[in-house]
């Protein structure tokens, strides 16, 4: 490996263990110093994916880790021994001393008292618990070690576990996924050989850098996702022009992985880029919870097994969005109850009924209608309500008009003294017309 190559490494797994680039010199300056790290390989129940994908590493390369970064002391894949030489390549492993991580692949079969799967004559459980009480941590790779994965499907005859099941005497790592990504895997080794530490895990030992994301939020897709824009046929426009795969099956929006950023085959791609839906194979039994691939997922309700998770959750909208609008109408009914029954118990105050005659030692009730034995302040509170109500609106017929003024207002007094007629006068006898007309 160049020196070039492996400075590019080392920025790569600063990336991939989501610190920043600055980390990269770091962890050189960490790989240079520290000799390589032993492994202790082991094979259970499993269909050999990991080792391949293991191999495929693209940069550095499986055999560039070899060299520089890894030593593989028992692969039963890849060593040249077999047999006995292999067995006593194991037990001499164990006898170097507890610096070397045991990687477990492959599921635990403890039906039959572990006949399923032997390891020089040896139940594979036995060999396991063995290796992981020497070993530093113990790294379960792929999801048949991490949890049965598909022998322990439904049906599954061997009584398949994970190793967690096992309960190891090393701290435990779960990398999922059918096949585990080797760039988790790798950044797993290098963050130990680096801080000298495992790297931050939830609660099922799975590290946060590889599965404390949602594929759906690092998707490529995601944007065809928001704008609606789904695939709803195999080979049809949509899934020609690279549009979301939700309508047929992708459960990204429910999985937790680094796919979409790490991708697999060399780098190449993954699941979604390819054209295929995620099928969840990093999550618990998803043999189990994540099937049927195609399909979204189904019922979460045992007695309606046609009913998917999209319905419950859309019927479960439904009826809060129902809920809220009830409580919206009965609460305006409400206030208008309440605002009519105060105006009606105004207007229908008997104001001209004749009060009941009372005894001689009750006080008589206030004009407002008043109980007897009313203090001030509860007339006074009862005036307030009774002003608070407000007034009917009468149609326009039936508004009364003010009352005409009683007094002239002084200017309009003096026009009417203008315009008085002058009384008339009486013509005597002896007046001329001339004196008449001169008077006028
Ligand atoms: Fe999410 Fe899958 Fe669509 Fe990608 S293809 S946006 S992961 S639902």
């Amino acid at each position: 490996m160049s020196r070039r190559t492996f400075l590019k490494f080392c920025s790569a797994m600063a990336g991939v263990l989501a610190l920043p680039a600055a980390f990269g010199p770091r962890i050189a300056t960490a790989l240079q110093a520290a000799p390589p790290m032993r492994l202790v390989w082991l094979h259970g129940q499993a269909c050999g994916g990991d080792t391949a994908a293991f191999l495929r590493s693209p940069s550095p390369t499986a055999s560039e880790l070899f060299v520089r970064l890894l030593s593989v002391d028992y692969q039963e894949m890849l060593m040249a021994s077999s047999g006995a030489n292999a067995t006593r390549a194991m037990a001499a492993s164990g006898g170097n001393g507890p610096d070397y991580l045991a990687v477990i692949e492959g599921s635990v079969p403890r039906g039959a008292n572990g006949m399923y799967c032997l390891v020089g004559g040896r139940p594979f459980a036995d060999v396991v618990r063995d290796v992981s009480a020497g070993a530093v941590a113990t790294i379960a790779v792929g999801s048949c070690a991490v949890d049965g994965g598909a022998p322990r499907a439904r049906n599954g005859v061997t009584g398949a576990v994970g190793v967690e099941d096992l309960h190891p005497a090393s701290p435990l790592v779960n990398l999922p996924g059918c096949p585990v990504n080797v760039h988790n895997l790798v950044a797993t080794i290098v963050h130990y050989l680096t801080f000298k530490e495992l790297p931050p895990m939830g609660a099922a030992h799975r590290p946060l850098f590889a599965y404390g994301g949602l594929v759906h939020n690092q998707c490529e897709r995601r944007a065809h996702f928001e704008f609606g824009e789904f695939a709803t046929e195999w080979g049809d426009a949509g899934a020609q022009q690279g549009w979301c795969l939700y309508k047929l099956g992708c459960k990204g929006p429910e999985v937790f992985a680094n796919c979409p950023t790490q991708r697999y085959a060399e780098g190449t791609s993954w699941a979604v880029e390819s054209g295929h839906g995620c099928i969840g194979c990093t999550m618990p039994a998803f043999w189990n919870t994540m099937l049927p691939a195609y399909r979204r997922l189904p019922s979460p309700l045992p007695f309606a097994s046609t009913i998917t998770v999209d319905q419950v959750g859309g019927a479960l909208v439904g009826g809060v969005a129902g809920l809220a609008g009830v409580h919206a109408v009965a609460s305006y009914g409400r206030a208008r109850l309440s605002r009519q029954g105060k105006t009606m118990s105004v207007e229908t105050e008997p104001a001209d009924e004749a009060p009941a005659p009372l005894p001689d030692d009750e006080e008589a009730p206030s004009p407002a209608g008043d109980p007897p034995g009313a203090t001030e302040a509860t007339a006074a509170t009862a005036q307030v309500m009774t002003d608070a109500v407000p007034e009917p609106i009468l149609p326009l017929e039936e508004v009364p008009l003010p009352e005409p003024e009683s007094e002239a207002a002084p200017g309009v007094a003096a026009l009417e003294a203008l315009v008085q007629p002058e009384p008339e006068r009486q013509v005597e006898a002896g007046d001329s017309i001339d004196e008449e007309r001169a008077d006028q």
